[in-house]
């Protein structure tokens, strides 16, 4: 019943990985010459979309766009069952080659493959739309339309261009898209049995580790809240130490106790405080009022939601202890993501057969696959990126080890699609 691995020819995927990448590089895809910089509805991302459609259809797959724009490209008729693979091709504004294009590029090559080796494996690329926000300030916005976590009140009137200020609505329909459709967006999921996305690590584990694939398990969910001390603000002169109300203090107390239980939760969970403010902010003023973002993450739901209320009973004590007053304000959270056993069990497999260095590991950033993981059976790949650089043209990352990806992707999703129809 195990399907032999297959080894493919590296060497000529890391190539045309690399010529697919380069060429989205060029200056018909982007909006910026000293970065990448393309987002939904501009010509730079319509051509960007035609590059993979014009390979597709050479592969004699059918495509179509969602009614807002999310690009799919099958190899089956509507009905029949099919694995998907991508991931997303818009990028940050001052982005690099490599963010969402390499998982896309990589999709397109596991489609490639398949047709190559004579795989004859049902498969459905998707090119998730707007993943980092870059055109309407919302992040994950494709994904989340598909997976109806959007309003439309939201899409209407509340989502708007950075650029202009005018609706998602407006630019949607400008660009030729049905958005009064959008909650069609869900049927892209319907045929799926699963779904693997790779994507650059974004970090520098597997750099360091010396690891060439990353089989990501689960993705980390978060609080982001912010705290605010209220002290006394005074002369930093005239005004002795016991009479002081100083509100630094305590924010300094609760970012070393932040720490103190991001560790002690373990199981990688993280806290940071990214954002501090002082008021009045002078050299020579004791601060009369301390604010302090927190952003703590992981994929032990009780674990990163345990720290966020310690940190905030914290802050009220520590607060009261020295006389003062301490409010705390979430500002957004989500849930962690735990992906599929048997698609990470496949992909941990296929790792092994590829004879190169993997890890099991889990995502600290957010993807597109967090949208729809708990609709059909997921998982990531990681592949490293130079230094953990994203987000900026100084992102690098090596072909070869996207093209090892691809030969990962494609023998899980032979053991997947053999074993669990
Ligand atoms: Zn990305």
């Amino acid at each position: 019943m195990a399907t032999q691995p297959l080894t493919i020819d590296r060497t000529k995927s890391a190539e045309r990985i690399e010529r697919d990448i380069e060429t989205l590089a060029g200056p018909d895809y982007t909006r910026s010459s000293e970065a990448i910089m393309r987002y939904a509805y501009t010509p730079e991302y319509r051509r960007t979309l035609d590059y993979f459609i014009g390979e597709l259809e050479a592969l004699g797959f059918e495509h179509y766009e969602d009614p807002v724009g999310t690009l799919v490209a099958r190899n089956r008729p509507a009905g029949e069952n099919v694995f998907g693979v991508g991931s997303h091709c818009d990028s940050n504004r001052n982005g690099g080659k490599y963010d969402g294009t390499m998982g896309v590029v990589t999709a397109l090559e596991v489609c490639r493959l398949n047709e190559e080796l004579g795989l004859d494996l049902p498969l459905q690329l998707i090119s998730f739309l707007e993943e980092e926000g870059s055109g309407f300030g919302q992040m994950l916005l494709g994904s989340r339309i598909i997976a109806q976590r959007v309003t439309e009140e939201e899409l209407r009137e509340k989502f708007r261009a950075v650029d202009d200020g005018r609706s998602f609505w407006e630019h949607a329909e400008e660009a030729g898209y049905e958005p009064e459709r959008w909650q069609d967006s869900i049927r892209i999921l319907d045929d799926l049995v699963g779904w693997i996305e790779l994507h650059i690590e974004q970090a520098r584990v597997l750099q360091d580790t010396q690891n060439r694939i990353g089989v990501v398990n689960a993705i980390a969910g978060y609080v982001h809240a912010d705290i605010t001390v209220y002290g006394r603000g005074d002369h930093a002169g005239a005004t002795p130490m016991d009479f002081r109300k100083d509100a630094g203090i305590v924010m300094a107390e609760c970012m070393l106790e932040l720490e103190r239980l991001a560790r002690e939760a373990g199981k990688g969970t993280v806290g940071t405080v990214g954002e501090i403010e002082l008021r009045p902010n002078l050299i020579n003023a004791v601060p009369g009022q301390a604010k302090f973002s927190l952003d703590i993450r992981g994929v032990d739901e009780e674990g990163f939601r345990g720290v966020a209320r310690d940190i905030a009973a914290f802050a009220k004590e520590a607060a009261e202890k020295r006389g003062m007053r301490a409010e705390y304000a979430q500002r957004q959270t989500l849930s962690a993501t735990p992906l599929d056993e048997d698609i990470v069990a496949a992909l941990e497999e296929a790792a092994q057969a590829s004879g190169e260095p993997y890890m099991a590991m889990h995502s600290g950033a957010a993807h597109d696959t967090m949208s729809i993981a708990d609709r059909l059976p997921s998982a990531m790949v990681f592949v490293p990126c130079k230094d953990g650089i994203s987000h900026s043209p100084e992102e690098d990352a090596e072909p070869a080890d996207a093209a090892i990806g691809a030969e990962v992707m494609l023998n899980a999703i032979r053991t997947f699609t053999a074993g669990g129809q």
